[in-house]
């Protein structure tokens, strides 16, 4: 923007992205869809998550925890602080694995914060892509 340009930028969306296992892939792709518009905003995803995304998409992501060791829940703190505009929670109902991350806690938190949260493909696109027409 030029210093004569008045119209002012809108800020970057602070947006969360958490995949369970079988998910992940999803994730990624999902990410490959909207890479553009990621780029300029600011990342942060739990461990696992977030290194596939600076991995094959060249992101650059704040990774958090893990998910089994507490990202999701490092996660929630930065939300309840007002830092996430945006969470998608890619999660996978059919196969729950003990050590994944309980979505519960950081869905909840959202609803508290009035955070929009995505949980699957679907919603993600919906949410993504009127977040991306904004910039
Ligand atoms: P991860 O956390 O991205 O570190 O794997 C999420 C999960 O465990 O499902």
């Amino acid at each position: 923007m030029s210093m004569t340009d008045t119209r002012s930028a809108a800020p970057a969306p602070r947006i969360a992205l958490i995949a369970h296992d079988h998910k992940k892939d999803t994730m990624v792709e999902l990410a490959r869809e909207y890479l553009a518009f990621l780029k300029t905003c600011t990342l942060c995803a739990t461990g696992t998550t977030g290194s596939r995304l600076q991995d094959q998409l060249g992101l650059t992501v704040q990774r958090m925890l893990s998910g089994p060791l507490g990202g999701d829940l490092q996660i929630g703190a930065k939300l309840a602080q007002g830092e996430i505009d945006l969470v998608v929670f890619l999660r996978d109902p059919m196969t729950p694995q003990p050590h994944e991350p309980d979505i519960n806690a950081l869905v909840r938190a959202c609803d508290v914060h009035d955070v929009p949260c995505a949980t699957n493909l679907s919603t993600a696109r919906l949410v993504l892509a009127r977040l991306s027409e904004r910039r």
